[in-house]
């Protein structure tokens, strides 16, 4: 739902917010340094930046996320894969887009904050969850590296 609304760019977003006259303040709450637009949430942030390294890092992957539009074409064919490692990375990309929203409405509404290393274990958590019981081959080396690096059962 929070993947479909970002892609849509439909999110309620400080940013439009603002322009529609409704809060005057449309910075930001992750980093207070910049308007909060779709394209800064989950991409431009120092904070969904360093997010999304750590989930690439996690996933053997170096970091090339450039912008949301090369992101979306780059993955589009590669995600049709059916492999242990695209699977993750679908699951773990909902994931941070969710997990990142849910933050920004934690700080906004809330008023309490979670550090990124708590992000980041709330992501795995979300991933972990959602392949617990599924019958992966732990003999293929990459496999097995994912597993540990996600905390696979
Ligand atoms: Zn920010």
């Amino acid at each position: 739902m929070i993947a479909w609304m970002a892609i849509l760019d439909r999110l309620p977003t400080k940013n439009s917010l603002q322009r529609m006259g409704i809060i005057s303040d449309g910075l930001c709450v992750l980093c207070n340094d910049d308007l909060e637009t779709r394209d800064h949430l989950f991409i431009e942030c120092s904070l969904a930046d360093s997010l999304w390294k750590a989930i690439l890092h996690l996933s053997g992957l170096r970091p090339s996320f450039s912008s949301w539009n090369n992101f979306l074409a780059s993955t589009s064919h590669a995600w049709k894969c059916k492999s242990l490692l695209i699977t993750i990375l679908k699951l773990a990309w909902c994931a941070f887009l969710y997990s990142l929203w849910e933050e920004r409405n934690r700080r906004l509404f809330k008023g309490n904050s979670r550090n990124e290393a708590e992000i980041l274990k709330a992501i795995k958590e979300i991933v972990g969850i959602q392949l617990r019981g599924r019958n992966i081959s732990r003999l293929d080396s990459v496999n097995n590296t994912l597993c540990k690096n996600w905390s696979i059962e």
